[in-house]
């Protein structure tokens, strides 16, 4: 479904993606992970044409999603984001978050997009929220409503950067259990984490990532058991041990 070919990124002369190449099926669930500034974002966010490539190309269901003519707008709200931020529109409440885009850009009539974001309220666990803001949200809500919000414009594709980041830590939980209830219905995902005990349940593979390169792609299984690159190989050891790490 998606087919990253010898892709590669720079900002300014910084090399940010290395000759990326990459498969990803129809259905699959991939989790990116490696330490800070390794491209991670960087990567997850050339799927949306939010990054600019020098080089290769990306394929989604056999489209060059970088060729000329592509209209940027409408292929970027047909991939479903959520990123660290929630970035709700604080106006709007829950329910009309939800139904702004398809009434605007699937054309649907208000009725049915209300309807359709009823349904999509309750599939993670907040039909009874529907009326209300942001900012009378939780985090852990407010992130639930942003997930339903990019599922109602119906993306053969979701993509997470962090998505529990900046959460508290009782909040986490909640979120997951909605990603990984998503996975289960067959939704191909690329995710950007670093909740390895998610990785390691929900993936079916693990890409690592280091100063721009896809350094080692494995089940999890394997790569938490066996990593096979001496990075990888450190940066679980830094993540099992974070007070090693501040002493
Ligand atoms: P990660 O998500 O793995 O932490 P990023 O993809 O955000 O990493 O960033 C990869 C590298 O590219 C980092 O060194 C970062 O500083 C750099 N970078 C990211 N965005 C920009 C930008 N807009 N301009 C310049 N450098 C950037
Ligand atoms: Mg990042």
């Amino acid at each position: 479904m998606i087919h990253f070919d010898k892709v590669n990124k720079w900002y300014g002369a910084y090399h940010a993606l290395v000759d990326v190449s990459e498969t990803i099926g129809r259905g699959e669930v991939v989790v990116v992970c490696g330490p800070s500034g390794s491209g991670k974002s960087t990567l997850i966010r050339t799927l949306n044409r939010l990054e600019a490539i020098q080089s290769g190309s990306i394929h989604i269901n056999g489209e060059d999603i970088y060729r000329r003519g592509v209209d940027v707008n409408s292929f970027r709200s047909g991939i479903g984001f959520v990123f660290q931020q929630f970035n709700l529109f604080p106006h709007l409440t829950a329910l009309q978050n939800c139904t702004l885009a398809p009434v605007r850009l699937r054309g649907l009539k208000p009725a049915e997009a209300k309807e359709e974001a009823l349904a999509l309220l309750d599939r993670v666990g907040l039909a009874h929220k529907a009326n209300a803001y942001p900012a009378e949200l939780s985090g852990g809500q407010q992130q639930r409503v942003a997930i339903a919000r990019a599922l109602a414009m119906r993306p053969p594709l979701m993509l997470f950067d962090e998505p529990t980041s900046a959460l508290d830590p009782e909040m986490v939980g909640e979120v997951l259990q909605v990603m990984r209830a998503l996975a289960k219905d067959g939704m191909t995902m690329v995710c950007v984490t670093h909740e390895m005990g998610f990785a390691r349940e929900v993936a079916d593979r693990v890409l690592f990532m280091d100063a721009g390169r896809v350094l080692e792609r494995a089940v999890p299984q394997a790569f938490f058991s066996k990593p096979q690159h001496p990075r990888a190989q450190q940066f679980l050891t830094d993540i099992r041990a974070p007070q090693a790490l501040t002493a």
